[in-house]
């Protein structure tokens, strides 16, 4: 698909500076650097700034802020020549914290801290991915999941140890039987399904009212990304797949999927629901959907702009899946 960069999160040849991140005196340099900038996150949400179209904040390594953060900071590439990291500075408890925000699906709340004086604050990347920058969303992306991924993965899954920050952060290693442990990246297959001029929608259980979107399911060890597509659809709907091909994919650091988004052809209309997985299926045809995405419908409303679920159906319905 000639296209399929132009994504949200579809990347923008940062420099990931991999050659940095082993080297301890290039790095240990590269933080005392004075164009060394740092961006922050908390609690997954990534320091922004702006109106409008926004900006990830890069704050020089002698910010007062970075005094805050628990552990060494990632590396996340180099723009311009400098080095960029990123500091999490979750530990922070601000003043009168909605805690209850922060569960939403997409949390409206955005915090300040007092560290800054302009418009600089924490904000959920659901809500603000289509206001950034391709590097700014990039970035983010990426320390989200990096950041997230050390939260949860502590402790070395073959002997139980506490492990260690290794590579910069793009590691960790277990001091106890020296096991490397990588970043997980976990593929999920979503699929545009189409027979003739319409496309095969679904909805789960709490989305918004109307709104459908493109099937979707976690690859399973052993499989291809085909043989995927065509299980999960059956599965959810029903419906059996023919040729299935690649068109894009989206990392989705909410909080490490790799959405693979394909094209497939399906070989019968019948749709036989599984309501464990879903909700409700139905085809919509090219017209229909034209219509939903003029906001003109109100029984299919589009999936969430920036998800990679809209930017297929909308190429579908441009005819550029090409
Ligand atoms: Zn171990």
């Amino acid at each position: 698909m000639k296209h399929a960069e132009t994504v949200t999160f579809g990347g923008s040849d940062l420099d990931r500076a991999a050659d940095l991140r082993g080297d301890i005196p290039a790095l240990a340099a590269a933080m005392q650097a004075p164009d060394t900038r740092c961006a922050l996150i908390w609690r997954g949400k990534p320091l922004i700034s702006g109106d409008g179209a926004l900006d990830l904040v890069r704050v020089p390594m002698t910010h007062p802020v970075l005094a805050e953060a628990r552990s060494a900071p990632m590396l996340l590439g180099r723009e311009n020549g400098a080095a960029l990291f990123a500091h999490d500075l979750s530990v922070w408890e601000p003043e009168g914290l909605d805690s209850e925000a922060l569960k939403q699906f997409i949390d409206p709340s955005e915090q300040r801290h007092p560290s800054f004086e302009g418009d600089e604050r924490f904000a959920e990347l659901r809500g603000i991915m289509t206001r950034l920058s391709a590097r700014d969303a990039e970035l983010a992306a990426t320390m989200r999941s990096i950041f997230a991924w050390h939260a949860s993965h502590g402790f070395c899954s073959k002997c139980g140890a506490k492990t260690e920050w290794y590579q910069a952060g793009w590691q960790s290693i277990c001091p106890s039987c020296g096991t490397q442990h990588f970043p997980r990246t976990d593929p999920v297959v979503i699929m545009l399904i189409t027979r003739g001029n319409k496309t095969l929608l679904g909805r789960s259980p709490g989305w918004p009212e109307g709104m459908y979107s493109c099937l979707a399911g976690f690859l399973e060890p052993g499989e291809t990304i085909e043989a995927a597509v065509r299980r999960e659809v059956m599965e959810e709907a029903g419906v059996p797949v023919g040729p299935v091909r690649y068109l894009a994919s989206q990392p989705w650091a909410f909080p490490s999927s790799l959405m693979i988004g394909c094209h497939g052809e399906a070989l019968d209309d019948a749709i036989t629901l599984d309501p464990n997985e879903l909700e409700d299926a139905r085809w919509v045809s090219r017209e229909d959907m034209i219509e939903a995405y003029a906001g003109q419908r109100s029984d299919i409303l589009p999936g969430r702009k920036g998800a990679i679920a809209h930017f297929l159906i909308r190429n579908w319905l441009a005819d550029r899946l090409d």
